[in-house]
């Protein structure tokens, strides 16, 4: 069904419902008219919810006048100190980056991207984060996410402006709120844990590798990095969470009797 046919079926508030599970998350941004040009991609494409880590500045005219009838969005912005805190009640965490990283994570291709976000029917919100305009995403903050999206762009010049990033991104939600549902259908039984437990659980892994001596505290970051990738990647249910602590704690109890 071309998009046409398929917004014909589909009135503007089901579009909006579909779409208000999405977060624009916007980290440490330097340039507050990327703030304003942000909310009103946003704006355009019927997404509401926008969070800002850290902005350097925010809010300022210059926001206001690049959102342009947008500010609302503004108004409603949440502003976080911590990336924690902007992902709590997020079950799925897509990160966007202009290049590849050294440890390669889960990519996926903006549409297919898209897609699987509106696929998500948990009740619970999903975070799109958009690295700071020089540098991108941290490597600590990508692994926060489930996968990384990529635009696809000439390989010699492919970073956008910060803002323009976050249009491309609205108008692939939009055109996949609008298509078919239900073409992705997870089994009904199954509903992630969402950032703030998974962090528990890293914490709890990281302490029980050291306490059972498999993780040398001199050079924790890239085996924690790894782990953090294989977890994510099979984003556990409140049960398996359940199950995996039970063996973390049952370890660091035989850890201990091994000790004394
Ligand atoms: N120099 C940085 C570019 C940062 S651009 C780098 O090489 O990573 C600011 C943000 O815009 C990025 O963090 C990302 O969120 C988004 N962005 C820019 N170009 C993108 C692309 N081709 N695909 C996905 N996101 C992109």
């Amino acid at each position: 069904m071309n998009s046409k046919a398929a917004q014909d079926n589909r009135s503007e508030a089901q579009v909006a419902a579909r779409l208000s599970s999405i977060r624009i998350v916007l980290i440490n941004t330097t340039h507050p008219g990327n703030i304003g040009a942000t909310a009103r991609a946003m704006k355009v494409m019927g997404l509401r919810q926008l969070h800002l880590v850290a902005p350097k500045v925010f809010p300022s005219a210059e926001a206001t006048a690049m959102a342009s009838g947008a500010d609302d969005l503004l108004q409603r912005a949440v502003v976080h100190d911590s990336l924690e805190s902007a992902l709590e009640g997020c079950s799925l965490v897509l990160g966007t980056s202009a290049r590849l990283r050294s440890l390669s994570m889960p990519q996926m291709d903006l549409r297919k991207a898209a897609e699987s976000a509106l696929a998500e029917q948990h009740g619970r919100d999903i975070a799109i984060l958009f690295g700071m305009e020089r540098y991108g995403l941290t490597n600590e903050e990508i692994q926060r996410c489930h996968q990384l999206v990529h635009i696809d762009t000439n390989p010699d010049y492919g970073s956008l402006n910060l803002a323009q990033a976050v249009q491309v991104m609205a108008y692939e939600l939009r055109m996949a709120a609008i298509g078919e549902p239900g073409t992705h259908v997870e089994p009904s039984d199954w509903a992630p844990v969402d950032a703030g437990q998974m962090e528990l659980f890293f914490t709890h892994l990281e302490q029980t590798l050291l306490d059972i001596q498999f993780l040398n505290p001199d050079q924790p970051k890239r085996l924690m990095a790894r782990l953090r990738r294989l977890f994510n990647r099979a984003r556990p249910d409140q049960n398996e969470i359940n199950i995996l602590r039970g063996i973390l704690a049952a370890s660091q109890r035989a850890a201990k009797k091994d000790l004394t």
